[in-house]
């Protein structure tokens, strides 16, 4: 699939069997390449990046960081270094229109197959953090486990388990168990932690395409909202809400939601209010903007759908050029499958661009793929930066991104945890020639 196909099997050969092997090549230097500083200080020049483990063990100017003995080294002259992105919003068990018929009947085992593939395209595609804000029967959480044990390569996922639809409303599609009133929806968070979750996912208004109830309608009650975040929070777990309108967005806001997904119809005042209530906005903006029309289209979506797609396009641009302007905290999602392609690039990079479009500096747009992801997941100890101490989640893209964000299309190295699943810089071979 897509530019990938041809580094996949080396993927399956090489990073899942180097995972399981461990030990030989613990020490690795990334050396020649620029450091991107999201801080937006000066980056760091010609740099030795070291990695021990699955951690950065240090980094700094070639003058003054020494590659260890026996390291294996990797090249890359003139790249610059930035963090794997992190996505926010995405289902790898996402059934798309033009697969509705095919996948009528996928059983479990081969909804499991499926999505460990995403997860690897997603990993391929520089993306090395997802947050998962509904699954398709726990398969994200059951791929979380099998990528731990070394039996799969893929991101690192932060899912809420499947959704929590009300009768009626939004995702509550045929077959799918719904909750109402507080005492299901309590009973229900409770059995998303027990299985792992550490997200709670909530639908609070209706959504574009689906007959599941107006998008600019507030469809859940506050006592209901109430009591899920109520029991959420008890077991330290944060709420996101599918939310199109300013009147669910209010609602949610009032009752302690910790984000609000979308965003399509949400006005000014609403967000205002989310700000000073410190609530997170992930925006999905491709979804409703003209980069991924030729993508319904040959999903085969019906002409009221596209219509629908661009009257609620208009108020979803203006909600996320407000949002950004007043100062919200955004962290990218895109609904898509973060490696979808989409108009040249990836979902995932052609949100961060529309972002830049919108009125981010180029450096605000990586960090809301980055650092403010990781906060959005309270992983910024971890995640979100270069940084000693933190993950080596690393990608190399040719110029600098802080100065062109489309530099990110060029993605030439995707390390995660120390790992390289993708190596495309030429003359990038390994030192230690394994
Ligand atoms: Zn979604």
């Amino acid at each position: 699939m897509w530019k990938f196909a041809s580094v996949l099997m080396l993927v399956l050969s090489t990073a899942v069997g180097a995972m399981a092997q461990s030990g030989d090549s613990d020490v690795k230097a990334i050396v020649g390449a620029n450091v991107v500083d999201i801080d937006g200080g000066e980056p760091i020049r010609d740099a030795v990046v070291v990695i021990e483990g699955d951690r950065i063990s240090a980094m700094g100017p070639s003058g003054s960081t020494r590659v260890p003995a026996g390291a294996e080294v990797i090249h890359a002259d003139g790249m610059w270094l930035v963090p794997g992105l992190m996505n926010m919003h995405t289902h790898l068990g996402v059934i798309m229109a033009a697969q509705k018929a095919e996948l009528a009947n996928e059983k479990t085992t081969e909804l499991a197959l499926r999505v460990a593939a995403n997860g690897r395209d997603v990993l391929l595609s520089g993306v090395t953090t997802i947050r998962s804000p509904g699954d398709k029967q726990g398969a994200a959480l059951a791929l979380k486990k099998a990528i731990a044990k070394g039996q799969a390569a893929g991101p690192r996922i932060f899912s809420a388990g499947e959704g929590l639809p009300i009768t009626a409303g939004h995702g509550s599609d045929s077959g799918v168990e719904t909750y109402d009133g507080p005492y299901e929806l309590i009973k229900a968070v409770r059995s998303r932690v027990a299985d792992g979750a550490v997200w709670i996912k909530i639908f609070t208004s209706g959504g574009i395409s689906t007959p599941g109830g107006d998008i600019s309608e507030a469809l859940m009650t506050p006592e209901e909202i109430e009591a899920v975040i109520d029991a959420a929070h008890r077991f330290g777990r944060k709420v996101t809400a599918h939310s199109g309108s300013s009147k669910a967005t209010s609602l949610a806001v009032d009752a302690g939601i910790d984000c609000i997904e979308h965003g399509y119809m949400v006005d000014r005042e609403t967000l205002l209010k989310m700000k000073a209530n410190g609530v997170w906005l992930v925006p999905t903006i491709t979804v409703t903007q003209p980069a991924s029309t030729p993508f319904f289209e040959q999903q085969g979506s019906p002409p009221w759908y596209m219509a629908r797609r661009e009257t609620v396009g208009k108020t979803h641009w203006q909600a996320l050029r407000t949002a950004i302007a007043e100062g919200l905290d955004i962290a990218l999602g895109t609904d898509f499958l973060p490696s979808e392609p989409i108009d040249g690039t990836t979902a995932t990079i052609r949100e961060i661009e529309y972002y830049v479009a919108a009125g981010m500096t180029p450096t605000q747009a990586l960090r809301s793929a980055t650092i403010e992801a990781a906060k959005l997941l309270d992983a910024d100890k971890d995640s979100g930066s270069l940084e000693v101490g933190k993950y080596a989640d690393i990608l190399a893209v040719p110029s600098d991104p802080t100065q062109d964000i489309s530099t990110l299309r060029e993605i030439q190295l995707v390390m995660k945890g120390g790992t390289v699943y993708r190596n495309d810089i030429a003359g990038g071979s390994r030192a230690s020639g394994r």
